[in-house]
């Protein structure tokens, strides 16, 4: 039996692998092993979410459920208004993939993203094709509701309004075409900020540059910080969940930055408390909890596995390397819109941006990846385990290897038929030199294996 679910939901080409006959299948199948009740439906920008909504919500009818069609909405802000109104949620995304791609996630009725176990059964459904169908006089109906206004109310609820409007900031959003640009301008205004957009029309070819914030896609904004002089630029993903940042001056800011800056500023604000992040965090995360008082707990790599360890241990803080940070006062999920808010929160409250992040902890990171076959990649991973059995080893996820100066993970990727290496030093050379190390010694194991198959 074939796997539907991956790392994400589930992703694939339009009209290929994403096509209408999965989505209605899928959606008979979550009604089916949901039973009943209502299940709240939203999209991203995307040119085929009219398409994939419409089916999979005839799937959901199908078996009895009623559904609730949110339109175009934040990722975030569909999970938050599952939690609060639907005892199910679906999100049609592909987050930050191209524009041919589209994707389906799942969502349980608290707002968090589904376990593997829930997939498994979902799959099964889907494969056995073992649906209720119930009678005529059954099936579900379909109605509107928008989510926005009450998302944004928790959002400024949370943040104090009077200091942000009394700093008089001026912030620069790159809404990426995507579902950000319903939220993250509007709610700053609200805040009094001087709000200027770019990509802030919603356009699922994505016109603007590719909906993944990295460094490369977000030169325009990083200009128009600098040129109009602005206290920070933010920059999302496709479907909002993400939240990038430039400093004032121009200044890129690394996820992990974003990520050490918010633990430590909610640690301290707490005094003390747990905070979750993967493996592949920087170690500036940890240095910088544990100076505020604070505890630092790993998973393995993805955003509902950081949650789901949030709530299982009452963490006050948890997020990842790429933008995707989670506010336990707040929601279960990864939400830019709040990220977004809280950082110039911090900004109105402490000062420029770049005097905080120069106060941080900073590391530096070696980044290589190295073809390897997918039908090797376990045996692979066994061999690199019975290599490193003597070393200050932590195999959560992949194999991450302490060292007096930093640390090594070494990793297969999860969509690619590749290992990743990651090496961490306080300097830059130390890192690399950490990662040209293990880089000769995966690739050993990998030829070897290689060799046997
Ligand atoms: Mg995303």
């Amino acid at each position: 039996m074939g796997r539907l679910f991956g790392t994400n939901g589930i992703r694939g080409i339009v009209n290929e692998g994403m096509n209408i006959e999965l989505a209605s299948s899928l959606g008979r199948a979550v009604g089916t092993w949901l039973d009943e009740g209502t299940v709240a439906i939203g999209t991203d920008t995307r040119l085929s979410n009219d398409m994939l909504k419409t089916a999979v919500a005839s799937g959901l009818m199908s078996q009895g459920l009623n559904v609730v069609d949110l339109g175009e909405a934040p990722t975030p802000a569909i999970q938050y208004y599952t939690r609060e109104k639907s005892d199910l949620g679906i999100a049609i995304t592909a987050s930050h993939n191209p524009p041919k791609y589209n994707g389906i996630k799942v969502i349980y009725g608290d707002g968090t993203e589904l376990t593997s176990d829930n997939e498994e059964e979902i799959e099964n459904i889907y494969f056995s094709g073992e649906n209720k169908d119930p009678k005529w006089n059954f099936v579900g109906r379909l109605s509107k509701d928008d989510p926005l206004e009450m998302y944004h109310e928790a959002i400024i609820k949370k943040v104090g309004k009077k200091t942000i409007k009394d700093a008089d900031l001026k912030v620069v959003v790159d809404c990426a075409n995507g579902v950000g640009c319903y939220s993250t301008p509007y709610l700053l205004r609200d805040l009094g900020c001087e709000v200027i957009t770019l990509n802030a029309q919603p356009d699922g070819t994505f016109p603007g540059h590719d909906s993944e914030p990295t460094e490369e896609n977000l030169k325009d904004l990083r200009s128009v910080v600098i040129e109009c002089g602005a206290d920070l630029g933010i920059a999302h993903d496709g479907d909002a969940d993400r939240a990038i940042f430039f400093d004032e001056k121009g200044q890129f800011l690394h996820g992990d930055q974003t990520l050490t800056l918010m633990a430590k500023r909610i640690v301290k604000r707490n005094g003390g408390g747990i905070v979750v992040t993967p493996v592949s965090s920087s170690s500036s995360v940890e240095d910088a909890v544990k100076q505020e008082g604070g505890k630092l707990i790993y998973t393995a790599v993805g955003s509902p596995i950081v949650a789901r360890e949030m709530i299982k241990k009452n963490a006050v803080f948890g997020g990842e390397e790429n933008g995707g940070l989670i506010f336990a006062d707040h929601q279960y999920c990864r939400d830019a819109a709040m990220t977004a808010v809280r950082i110039v929160q911090a900004v109105a409250e402490d000062g420029p941006l770049s005097d905080q992040v120069a106060e941080l902890p900073h590391y530096s990171l070696d980044k290589r990846g190295f073809p390897c076959p997918e039908e090797i990649k376990e045996d692979v991973m066994v061999e690199l385990k019975d290599v490193f059995k003597e070393s200050d080893v932590d195999d959560t996820d992949g194999l991450k290897i302490r060292y007096e100066e930093g640390w090594v993970l070494i990793r297969p990727s999860g969509t690619e038929a590749k290992y990743r290496i990651y090496s961490e030093a306080k300097h830059l050379e130390e890192a690399k030199q950490l990662g040209e190390e293990h880089a000769s010694k995966v690739l050993k194991v990998i030829e070897k294996l290689k060799d046997h198959v």
